[in-house]
């Protein structure tokens, strides 16, 4: 016969599951907990090359510092949030894709909650070179995508209660258009042909009228703190293309490595703590940006003869990784800080037409062709090959792109996958209703430069076919998405 539960264990089994219940209403009651975790992983690729295989490029042949994939996971109870600044020049759209499913099965974190983005050091080896058969680094793409979603958990693995704040410094002197308008008559506009360009890249540094677009001189940052006051990660966003002064052939993650080791240091961070410190600088809108200092011949004549410093390798990406970290490092002692804030992750497939040519430059291009001009690696006839190739019906028509916007509290960040124009990141800050506004460029894909409609009249390189892949108003699309889902964050 079943024994049958008597009337003293009946109340037992009610009596626990009502204290069952009450720990659960307990516990929803308590206040949601805040959480972070940092972690690098190191992604620097081999050295040398399988002397068989033809290249286009030199491997590198010495590693000055290690290149990694800085992570931070952020955690407010409810959703998760993954950031990675890889140090490369690049990350194809594949590479992110893919470290994005592994980690959402390591960790539960669904894609559109993780960005992936590219510091665009210029010293990293890889360039994309990754993801050309017969070139030195084609095979470290899987390398990479495991070492990302490694960086990931292991970040996720050390996510511990924590503050978190965010501030806005400006560090106007290390930030200059490279994009100029001559003097008239002065000299010819480099790379130009048949007149079409009106500014210069990159000019030298005489005969200079005006820059042909502004810089945004903001650097945004958020720090994350133990709730015992130790530092778990700092990461900023400065629209700087990079800092250089490296030798050939070293692989180096230039002034943005310098800039996280430097900020755990004014912050105090035990380079032996466990876990260790995470610093990291993502590269905002930089895409007509960089670090050489012009001025325009009128200036020039104002400021009388200067004396040029001659810099050392990595001294001036130092400099500037120095700079930039004092200047957050001020603002950072008056920060206020939150126990707990909320996170909000919105993702959007942008589909953009391709770019095409103007029929006038397909006939400049077959004119070329034609005339067997030697084109320059540097000049604008080395494009012709690329407009010829733009024409062919074989391309695609459309490309799509990954963007997101991401809430943390009162700050937002929003992800570009271009090399997008200083004007186009300081237009989204204004429009945009949460703020501050952090800009991450080169973000979950890399799709060439963006300019504005009104770049692209000027010319200059990075308006040329092929460096430009989309539509000439891809802009103009982009800000209006990024807008939009910023406005969606704040319902
Ligand atoms: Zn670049």
């Amino acid at each position: 016969m079943k024994p049958s539960i008597t009337r003293v264990q009946g109340l037992r089994i009610v009596t626990r599951l009502c204290l069952t219940l009450a720990t659960l209403g307990l516990a929803e009651a308590a206040p949601p907990v805040f959480r972070a975790g940092a972690a690098t992983s190191n992604i620097t690729p081999a050295i040398g090359a399988d002397p068989n295989i033809r290249t286009s490029r030199p491997p590198a042949a010495h590693v000055h510092d290690e290149l990694h994939a800085r992570c931070l996971v952020l955690d407010d109870g409810q959703a998760r949030l993954a950031l990675v600044v890889c140090d490369l020049r690049h990350i194809s759209a594949e590479v992110a894709a893919n470290a994005k499913r592994i980690i959402e099965k390591l960790t539960g974190i669904p894609p559109h909650c993780v960005m992936i983005s590219a510091t665009h050091t210029h010293t990293s080896g890889g360039v994309k070179l990754e993801e050309r058969e017969d070139e030195p680094y084609y095979d470290y793409s899987a390398f990479l995508t495991r070492r990302i979603a490694e960086g990931v958990l292991r970040a996720h693995n050390q996510l511990e209660p924590a503050q978190i704040a965010w501030g806005v410094v400006d560090e106007p002197t290390q930030v200059f258009n490279r994009r100029w308008f001559l003097i008239p008559g002065s000299r010819p506009v480099y790379g130009a042909h048949d007149n079409i360009e009106q500014v210069d890249t990159n000019p030298g540094y005489k005969g200079l009228l005006k820059p042909a677009g502004p810089v945004d001189p903001q650097i945004t940052f958020l720090s994350l703190r133990s709730t015992s006051g130790k530092p778990i990660s700092l990461m900023a966003s400065y629209g700087l293309h990079y800092v250089g002064g490296i030798p050939p052939n070293t692989i180096s993650a230039d002034y943005f490595a310098i800039f996280a080791d430097r900020v755990g240091e004014l912050l105090g961070a035990d380079r032996h703590q466990d876990p260790p410190f995470v610093g990291i600088m993502a590269n905002g809108t930089s895409g007509d940006v960089n670090n050489l200092e012009r001025h325009s011949d009128e200036e020039l004549a104002k400021r009388g003869p200067q004396l040029n410093k001659r810099y050392q390798p990595f001294e001036k990406a130092r400099e500037v990784a120095h700079l930039c970290a004092d200047k957050v490092m001020a603002a950072h002692k008056t920060l206020q800080w939150h126990d707990h804030v909320k996170l909000t992750s919105l993702q959007r497939t942008l589909t953009l037409e391709r770019r095409y040519p103007t029929k006038e430059e397909v006939a400049w291009a077959e004119s070329v062709k034609a005339r067997r001009i030697k084109p320059m690696s540097t000049s604008r006839y080395s494009t012709y090959s690329t407009v010829l190739a733009y024409a062919s019906p074989e391309m695609p028509p459309t490309l799509d792109v990954t963007v997101q916007t991401h809430r943390i509290g009162d700050l937002a960040l929003a992800a570009m996958p271009f090399e997008v124009f200083a004007e186009i990141g300081l237009e989204l800050k204004q429009l945009s209703p949460i703020q501050p506004l952090m800009n991450v460029s080169i973000a979950n894909g890399s799709h060439g430069y963006l300019p504005t409609p009104a770049q692209h009249q000027l010319g200059g390189y990075e308006t040329w076919i092929g460096v430009n892949k989309v539509q000439l108003d891809a802009s103009v699309k982009l800000v209006g998405a990024l807008v939009e889902m910023l406005g969606e964050l704040t319902r």
